[in-house]
């Protein structure tokens, strides 16, 4: 879906899908009070009532069972870079505007410009400091915030004797499938939100306290590499209000930077990059020297491997296990986008993890989680029926159905290939470029943000929120109608 996809192939998609379930509404125009009844007969030719075009929000189109293309094009015209200079001009004197930045992104745009990621980092913090943002932050925090959140309840779960496996729900392309094509799988969808959601409502929430605001006069751009997370940023949340204001990816921060004619290059480097990071984040941004870093595990942000490395670091601090006897395993699947992680104590295994990219494998993943149908296929389960089952580090062991828990990514090479990162320059191969991206990621050097005080830190952080856990991490989920009857379908509307 969004790897495929990009704005520039929108012009291929441009009508409204059949199975739109949104109603048209109309709010009736205010009727002047009758004094005498008046009956009057027209002979006249009649002209017929133009009706004002019907407006579809972003967050309608999260309701919609039919086309996702229409959807992109609606969501790629309410986050544009146009509506964001359009927001600059017409509040810069009343809205404070700040913005985060994902490590994909800053990964996708330092390759595109030939430079360090923290070149990059100071060059377009400079960019948007001109173009009137207050606070520019990583996306650290917030991702740091997600994985362990993950990783505790999965946890908490493994102590209860849980059932498997449990899939991730960080990559909106994967939830909005599953919503709407697979409800059987919304249970066993993880709760947690994304760090684009939960980076977004910390940086809004200690920036209004800074500045004394109200909430709705601070504008938030985020910087990400897939449409989709254009969608997730229209997720009404419980109290109505928004965490992010407008979604760009990395070819339309590109696109921006075009149209204001701004020479990236021309901006000035500062000797000490931590320095540039502590003064463009709100004072009480917590942790600053972590707030940019890396995490170990996939380019999605590594939420399978950090849970195996949580679970470990659990089980040495409360049941004494002994560090040195710990392993976590790499089992390679059919291909490079489904793989499995084993944690081993003693060569025993006691956690397991899977990452599963791109709808093919997804599709698999699925269809054997559907209840009645039987996990393992045929030739597999009569070879493990029979004790033969192939060696360690083979193909046939891979089965993410059977995992503790799945990181599961829309696009193919997970987020690292978003549908809105930099495409290749002619004459270099997609492959190559996605390799070259991924060591640009790499580069980003590693967090090590002590955890024990980051919980304190946000425990703190939800009681003078006046927001409670739920608000700040926890996201919803709800199986979407599917249009099946294809007379609805024809006539092009349901209602
Ligand atoms: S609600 Fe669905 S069908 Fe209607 S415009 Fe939005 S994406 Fe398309
Ligand atoms: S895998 Fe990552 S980049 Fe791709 S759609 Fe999902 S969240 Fe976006």
């Amino acid at each position: 879906m969004s790897a495929l996809l990009s704005a520039d192939d929108l012009n291929d998609f441009i009508s409204p899908g059949v199975a739109c379930i949104k109603p048209v509404q109309e709010l009736p125009a205010p009727t002047p009070k009758p004094t005498e009844l008046e009956i009057q007969v027209q002979t006249e030719d009649v002209t017929p009532t133009k009706l004002s075009p019907a407006q579809i929000s972003l967050a309608d189109c999260l309701a919609c069972s039919g086309c996702i293309t229409s959807a992109e094009e609606v969501l790629v015209a309410q986050h544009s870079h146009k509506e964001l200079l359009k927001a600059l001009n017409e509040h810069d004197n009343e809205r404070i505007f700040v913005a985060s930045i994902s490590h994909q992104a800053r990964a996708s745009l330092a390759l595109a410009y030939n430079i360090d990621v923290i070149q990059l980092d100071q060059l377009l913090i400079n960019f948007l400091k001109k173009i009137g943002f207050t606070y520019i932050v990583g996306t650290s925090l917030g991702r740091e915030l997600s994985l362990i959140t993950e990783s505790n309840s999965m946890i908490h779960r493994k102590q209860q004797q849980f059932e498997g496996p449990v899939l991730s729900s960080i990559c909106p392309g994967w939830v909005l499938y599953a919503e709407k094509t697979h409800p059987y799988i919304i249970p066993r969808l993880s709760q947690v939100k994304s760090p684009q959601q939960i980076t977004g409502c910390i940086l809004k929430n200690l920036t209004q306290r800074e500045l004394s605001i109200s909430r709705d006069k601070i504008y938030h751009l985020t910087i990400m590499p897939c449409f989709d997370k254009k969608l997730e940023s229209a997720r009404p949340e419980l109290d109505g209000t928004v965490d992010v204001d407008c979604v760009l990816t990395p070819r339309e921060v590109v696109a921006l930077i075009d149209e204001l004619q701004y020479d990236m290059m021309s901006g000035e480097l500062h000797k000490d990059i931590n320095e540039v990071y502590r003064i463009n984040a709100p004072k009480k941004w917590p942790f600053l020297e972590y707030s940019w870093g890396n995490n170990q595990g996939s380019a999605s942000g590594g939420y399978a491997y950090t849970y195996l490395q949580l679970y470990q670091q659990h089980l040495i601090e409360t049941e004494k296990y002994d560090q040195n006897n710990f392993e976590i395993k790499t089992i390679n699947g059919r291909n490079s986008d489904i793989y499995e992680l084993k944690l081993l104590y003693n060569d025993t295994q006691i956690a397991s993890a899977a990452i599963v990219n791109g709808f093919k494998n997804i599709q698999n993943l699925v269809r054997k989680l559907k209840p009645g149908s039987t996990k393992a296929k045929p030739v597999i389960a009569r070879r493990r029926a029979r004790g033969t089952a192939a060696t360690p580090s083979t193909v046939s062991e891979v089965d993410p159905s059977k995992c503790d828990y799945v990181e599961i990514m829309a696009c193919p090479s997970g987020c690292i290939n978003g549908g809105g990162q930099i495409s290749p320059p002619e004459g270099i191969p997609e492959k190559d470029w996605i390799v070259r991206a991924l060591s640009k990621y790499n580069s980003i050097s590693m967090n090590d943000i002590p955890i024990n005080q980051l919980l304190e830190w946000s425990e703190k952080f939800v009681q003078l929120s006046s927001m409670d856990h739920q608000r700040v991490f926890e996201a919803k989920f709800n199986q979407m109608e599917k249009i099946t009857d294809p007379n609805v379908a024809m006539f092009g509307a349901k209602w």
